[in-house]
């Protein structure tokens, strides 16, 4: 039978160097920290020259819009939240408004809409010049309690 020769004494005598390493080691722990904290205290440093990036308003998010596009960037939003249904901002639940291009209460919008009630009340009066009020009626139950799920869904 062949056995592979030197194999367990060199694990051992591997072992035991890992052994003196560790040892070894502890006795610069100390200054290890010293390092971390002070990568650590570098990268929050950098935060205050950061201001100029733009980043979402929505809480928790502070996604970078640095590379995001133009309108997002503007309007320091990120494409997630300029299409959620709720976003939290300056402490408030809000929805982002398409119309506006800034966020409102929630109030300021009918359910499920992107766009505030003021902005669509301009919309339909526009329109509604030329119907007929009982039909434009029905028409605008009709719409609101079709589009409410699709608004949220649709791209
Ligand atoms: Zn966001
Ligand atoms: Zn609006």
């Amino acid at each position: 039978m062949v056995v592979p020769k030197s194999e367990p004494a060199g694990f051992e005598y591997g072992t035991s160097r890992i052994g003196l390493n560790l040892g070894g080691r502890t006795y610069f722990s100390s200054s290890e920290d010293d390092f971390v904290n002070r990568l650590y205290q570098r990268s929050s440093m950098v935060e205050p020259g950061s201001l100029n990036v733009p980043r979402c308003q929505a809480a928790g998010c502070n996604a970078n819009l640095t590379h995001a596009k133009h309108y997002h960037r503007r309007h320091k939003v990120c494409e997630f939240h300029s299409k959620a249904a709720t976003v939290i901002a300056a402490g408030m639940t809000q929805r982002f408004c398409q119309q506006c291009s800034r966020f409102h209460l929630l109030t300021e919008f009918d359910n499920g809409k992107r766009s505030c009630r003021k902005r669509l009340a301009d919309h339909n009066r526009r329109r509604r010049k030329t119907q007929q009020t009982d039909q434009d009626n029905k028409l605008q139950l009709h719409i609101a309690s079709n589009s409410s799920s699709e608004n949220l869904t649709s791209k």
